[in-house]
């Protein structure tokens, strides 16, 4: 008989951790794995150092030979360097997890709080070289074996967001779900910054923090700061899920990534005469899902009749009851099955996190943009930093597929003004560097960013081709500093 070899059961938790696919499992997991291993996640400091000690384990040393190549990065010293700063991280969307991650390796202890208590999004992200690059580094691939193997540019948000926040739990960052940010509590007494949550009694209502990232995605503005509305002309972005079988023949299917409307007048026309569907551009990614993004014209939606009337005004046009949901599953299917040479015979739809077939309608009319990536507040002698990542910062175009590259620069950008904070430059600097930096967020493209991926810090100058840090002074950012002058 063959006999079966003893299973440490610390090894076996950390597989199940590392494979887990749902936040639920990720945080059953890790807490199973601290109790095994006897040690104290609230231990921010000591955590991974104790992890890698006590988890002998073939598998988990491939991570953490991943992970101290990135903690041994010269701008965190030994993450020294933000060791007396506590950051609250308001959501765990990629890019709060990805800040989250930055600011820990800095030294700072780092909460995160998220409203949601699971991650659920099939829609598909396009990633650029660096942020692959950047991906690996954090060991992607031990995590989601299917990260971009081959010449695949692309993840689902939800897997995205797994990866993210197993390397922020292995690195030490506080992760609360279920938990409600409901605004800043201003310090008094003996207590400094504070956050009200929502459950009230949530031990995290009870950190004080210096230092406040919002990553709470498109629209959400914290109280401080300001959003620009940019209207271009009406942009109806339709997205589409289909379960992806993962057969023979539906690897054979191509994407199509990005076929812009004056590329390809012949496709587009012939779409339209064939089904009367009428596109700007389409984007198919073959992911977990078949994942469909397009940019559908009111005139054809009315006469398909997904929209039920027309308003001149997008928020009453798309509003829910406006919408005809199965006309819109018709309307997404058949582009999808006509844009892939009808390769793709059984499109069935993949559940959102309602249960209900994930199509959906989106208004790409206005976008915002934050007018500002930081603020300092100061009460009671306490100064807070307050700075913006991601949807909140900067609203992406989701079929251009620029997102979450430009999301991961800002928490980068965000990671170095806390560096920069950290290490007691004074605070109208600190805002008129970060300010310098957001200046470059929007033209950046995979072109007119640095292709020296391996050099890729947190440093804006080893990411921005050319970046001047003093391009806005120190005198223009004093209305960023609100002060309680009476004090
Ligand atoms: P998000 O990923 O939106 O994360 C923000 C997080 O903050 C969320 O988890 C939210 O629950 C949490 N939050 C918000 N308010 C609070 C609060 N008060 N308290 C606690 N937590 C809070 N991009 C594409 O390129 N293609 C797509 O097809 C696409 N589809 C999308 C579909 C949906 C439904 C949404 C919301 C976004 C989509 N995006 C898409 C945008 C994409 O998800 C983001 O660009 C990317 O996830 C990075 O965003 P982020 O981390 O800044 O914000």
């Amino acid at each position: 008989m063959a006999s079966q070899e003893p299973v440490n059961p610390s090894h076996a938790v950390f597989d199940l951790f590392i494979q887990a696919q749902s936040c639920k499992d990720v945080k059953h997991h890790f807490v199973e794995l601290c109790s095994e291993l006897d040690i104290n996640p609230k231990d921010f400091r000591t955590f991974y150092t104790k992890l890698k000690e006590r988890l002998n384990y073939w598998k988990a040393k491939a991570l953490w030979t991943k992970l101290d190549k990135r903690a041994s990065h010269e701008d965190y010293q030994q993450g020294k360097v933000c060791s007396k700063n506590k950051c609250l991280v308001l959501g765990a969307g990629p890019c709060g997890l990805r800040t989250a991650i930055e600011l820990t390796l800095l030294g700072a202890q780092v909460v995160v709080v998220e409203k949601r208590e699971d991650f659920s999004r099939n829609n598909v992200l396009h990633l650029w070289p660096f942020t692959i690059y950047d991906l690996r580094g954090l060991g992607a691939k031990k995590f989601y074996g299917k990260f971009c193997s081959g010449s695949l540019d692309h993840i689902s948000i939800r897997q995205l967001q797994l990866i993210l926040l197993k390397v922020s739990l292995l690195l030490g960052v506080e992760v609360h779900t279920g938990v409600e940010y409901q605004g800043l509590i201003e310090p008094s007494g003996e207590n400094g910054w504070m956050a009200k949550l929502q459950p009230r009694s949530h031990p995290a209502a009870a950190f004080q923090f210096d230092v406040f990232i919002s990553a709470g995605g498109g629209r959400f503005v914290p109280d401080g700061f300001k959003h620009k509305e940019l209207r271009g002309k009406l942009a109806i972005g339709i997205t589409a899920n289909f379960i992806n079988g993962n057969t023979a023949a539906e690897a054979q299917v191509a994407e199509i990534s990005g076929v812009a409307r004056i590329y390809n007048q012949k496709f587009f026309q012939e779409l339209l005469t064939e089904t009367g569907i009428d596109l700007e551009n389409i984007v198919y990614y073959k992911d977990d899902t078949h994942y469909f993004v397009m940019t559908a014209k009111k005139k054809s939606l009315l006469k398909k009749g997904v929209i039920k009337q027309d308003y001149a005004d997008a928020e009453q046009l798309l509003a829910p009851a406006n919408v005809d949901h199965e006309a819109l599953c018709r309307y997404a299917r058949d582009a999808a099955f006509f844009s892939t040479g009808g390769k793709l015979s059984d499109l069935e739809f993949a559940q959102n996190h309602a249960g209900e077939p994930d199509v959906a309608v989106f208004d790409f009319t206005c976008m915002h943009r934050a007018e500002n990536a930081s603020l300092v507040r100061e009460r009671r002698g306490q100064k807070l930093l307050m700075g913006l990542v991601g949807d909140c910062l900067v609203e992406p175009f989701w079929p251009l597929g620029t997102g979450i590259a430009r999301g991961f620069l800002a928490a980068f950008d965000a990671a170095w003004m806390v560096r920069r904070w950290g290490k007691g430059v004074p605070h109208l600097k600190v805002l008129a560097e970060r300010e310098s930096i957001y200046q470059l967020l929007s033209q950046t493209t995979p072109d007119n960013t640095s292709k020296n991926y391996a050099q890729c810090s947190i440093d804006p100058k080893t990411r921005y081709q050319s970046v001047n840090l003093s391009s806005i002074q120190a005198h223009q950012v004093q209305h960023l500093y609100d002060v309680d002058k009476s004090y």
